[in-house]
């Protein structure tokens, strides 16, 4: 039974739960929606607020819950040590990952010294950077649900491009913690050039320059869409250029030009006085060409400052010319020209800056599209995101990357692997095997999913024969084994045996039953245990070479009997016997010693068996 609700909000009947689209900023956070009537994607502005919520956390000394947003970042100065910022940058690393950028937070990081992930302490707490990130995610959807008046449990949430999975993990595992189940990590260019329309329709082919200045990081992404697949073709930046280090600038000119009195660099009033009005005038100086505040020093003591565009532009130079330094880059990474971009789109609040986007747009040599607000661009391609999940447009074709890796069993129970993980789905991928033992007539293709080199410790998605192959020599038939991966995560497999035509296929759904934490694990087991993997990995192929060793050995005795002498059977059973014991152990040095004992022995006999066999074919007698 279907269950309807009607969401008062919207003043419309709800069939489906909302699912929201989440900007995890390292300055600002945003959660959006896709309104169900007029299918636009909007920024969910709850109470009047505004929409952005600095990704700030504080936690008051009564121990209270901890504030988020706004209510945080009034603290940042006042209360350094418990006022958390930009903890997005610790997501995912080790202490040692962070470097000397630890040292420049005004909160305490800890140093266990190890390749542990960071904690962040306040007091006598420690704080993971993911449970920190589900304050802010746990904030956004609070307000998310106070303004849809619906229960909102279901997101999808953007990172940078340029993210591990460790970080993404690490995302996903903050949603989780906030209580929301995480359909999907979207890369944040990706969003971008979604909320811009581009790649919802399927034909759409178009590369794209995503140029994102925001608080505190810059990248840049060359992003071609190609049949609703987003490629990133290049990714450049710097993790340590925003819009802090343009309020830095101003500061540091008023503070020599005005020569402001030393206080302003040891009180955290004036020191936060003096940033904000700094970010005011940045802003200020977005629209217009001269500004001018009061600094207090103390009651009744005002100093006045200015600041036009013109000098505003010259402090700011410098770092905007950095920024275009990784465009370069980036471009040529891509091996792209300038001329190959369809767009080039602005994203994050810095782009309003009237010398970045006149710099851009001259860098790219075409006017650089701003249409969207640059605040909201991310969490709007998210919300996108989220309604193409959910099933509300139907149009666009669902694309992904298969989470992991698809091959088949081969000799001695590994895995080959034919469709490797993250690949763009739809793909194709094929290869060729052949028998191992002579006249056999039936080949079990068996189709594993997982990063483990055993089959045994990944997860079987099927198995079929292949039947009817002529009986031939072990090696002679050739079976090509294709598999298809569609765009719905749908697998079909065919296997054709070549010279005689004979095929067979099945389909198989890769994704069923299998959970996203099933998948992370699956990739985590497979990182632990890489080692192990590979030196079983070596054990079981000298074993599978033992055995068809052998098999010919044991085929070649038999038929040429005649043709070896009493001693050469003797010392043949011999080394098989060393052969067959080698491979009751577990250690693969043996197994190779004795193998290659035996194929010296049994060579010069191989040579005279054919040499034997080539003058009676001469003489025109037929080959046993
Ligand atoms: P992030 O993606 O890093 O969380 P945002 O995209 O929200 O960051 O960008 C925040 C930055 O944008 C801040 O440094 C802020 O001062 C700056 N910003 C916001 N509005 C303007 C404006 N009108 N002019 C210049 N900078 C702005
Ligand atoms: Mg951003």
């Amino acid at each position: 039974m279907a269950t309807v609700a009607i969401n008062l909000a919207t003043g419309t009947f709800q069939q489906e739960e909302i699912i929201v689209g989440i900007d995890l900023g390292t300055t600002n956070s945003l959660v959006a929606y896709v309104h169900p009537d007029s299918r636009q994607p909007l920024a969910i502005n709850d109470q009047g607020r505004g929409s952005i919520v600095p990704s700030v956390v504080h936690f008051p000394t009564d121990g209270a819950d901890p504030l988020v947003g706004n209510d945080a970042r009034e603290f940042l100065l006042t209360d350094p040590q418990r006022t958390v910022y930009s903890v997005k940058r610790l997501l995912g690393k080790s202490y040692r990952d962070l470097g000397s950028h630890a040292d420049q937070l005004g909160y305490k990081i800890i140093d266990d010294n190890s390749e542990g992930l960071v904690k962040i302490r306040v007091d006598d707490r420690f704080y993971s950077p993911i449970e920190l990130s589900a304050d802010i995610l746990r904030e956004l959807r609070a307000r998310a649900e106070h303004a849809l008046k619906t229960p909102v449990n279901r997101a999808v949430i953007t990172v940078p491009a340029y993210f591990n999975d460790s970080q993404r993990q690490a995302t996903r595992d903050a949603g989780r913690l906030a209580g929301l189940e995480v359909l999907r990590i979207v890369n944040e260019p990706t969003a971008a050039a979604l909320a811009y329309g581009i790649g919802l329709d399927p034909s759409d082919e178009k590369t794209v320059a995503v140029y994102d200045l925001g608080g505190g990081t810059f990248d840049i992404s060359i992003l071609r869409i190609q049949q609703g697949i987003f490629e990133v073709l290049s990714t450049h930046g710097d993790t340590y250029l925003g819009g802090d280090d343009l309020d830095r600038v101003v500061a540091e000119h008023w503070t020599s030009a005005f020569q402001l009195p030393a206080t302003f660099h040891s009180d955290p009033h004036l020191q936060q006085q003096l940033r904000l009005a700094a970010e005011m005038a940045k802003k200020y100086l977005s629209q217009h060409d001269d500004f001018t505040t009061h600094l207090t020093v103390e009651a009744g003591q005002n100093i006045s400052v200015t600041l036009t565009r013109l000098q505003f532009d010259d402090l700011i130079r410098p770092l905007v010319e950095r920024t275009i330094a990784a465009c370069r880059q980036a471009l040529t990474d891509s091996t792209l020209a300038a001329t190959d971009l369809d767009a080039v789109l602005l994203v994050g609040g810095s782009t309003r800056v009237p010398l970045v986007y006149d710099s851009v747009s001259e860098f790219f040599g075409q006017p650089a599209n701003k249409s969207l607000n640059p605040d909201e661009v991310v969490a709007l391609g998210a919300a996108i995101q989220a309604d193409i999940l959910a099933g509300n447009r139907r149009d666009v074709l669902l694309l992904d990357v298969t989470p992991l890796t698809l091959g088949i069993e081969t000799l001695g129970g590994l895995l080959d692997p034919i469709i490797p993980r993250n690949s763009k789905i739809p793909t194709k991928a094929g290869r060729q095997y052949t028998t191992s033992v002579d006249g056999q007539v039936n080949l079990k293709i068996a189709v594993y999913q997982g990063e483990r080199d055993q089959v045994s410790q990944n997860r079987k998605l099927g198995e079929f024969v292949l039947t009817g192959i002529p009986a031939m020599p072990a090696g002679l038939p050739k079976v090509d084994v294709n598999f298809l991966l569609n765009a719905d995560g749908i697998l079909q497999v065919e296997a054709v045996e070549l010279r005689s035509n004979t095929r067979q296929q099945v389909e198989i759904k890769p994704q069923y039953g299998l959970t996203d934490e099933q998948v992370e694990q699956m990739l985590m087991d497979s990182l632990v245990n890489a080692k192990e993997d590979v030196a079983a990995r070596l054990l079981i192929e000298a074993r599978t070479a033992a055995e068809q060793l052998l098999y010919q050995v044991g085929n070649f005795t038999r038929k040429n009997q005649q043709h070896l002498t009493e001693e050469e059977l003797t010392a043949t059973e011999a080394q098989v016997a060393k052969v067959r014991s080698a491979l009751t152990g577990t250690d693969r040095d043996p197994i190779l010693k004795a193998m290659d004992e035996l194929d010296e022995l049994t060579r010069p006999y191989a040579e005279r068996v054919m040499n034997i066999s080539i003058q009676q074919a001469m003489a025109g007698k037929k080959i046993s």
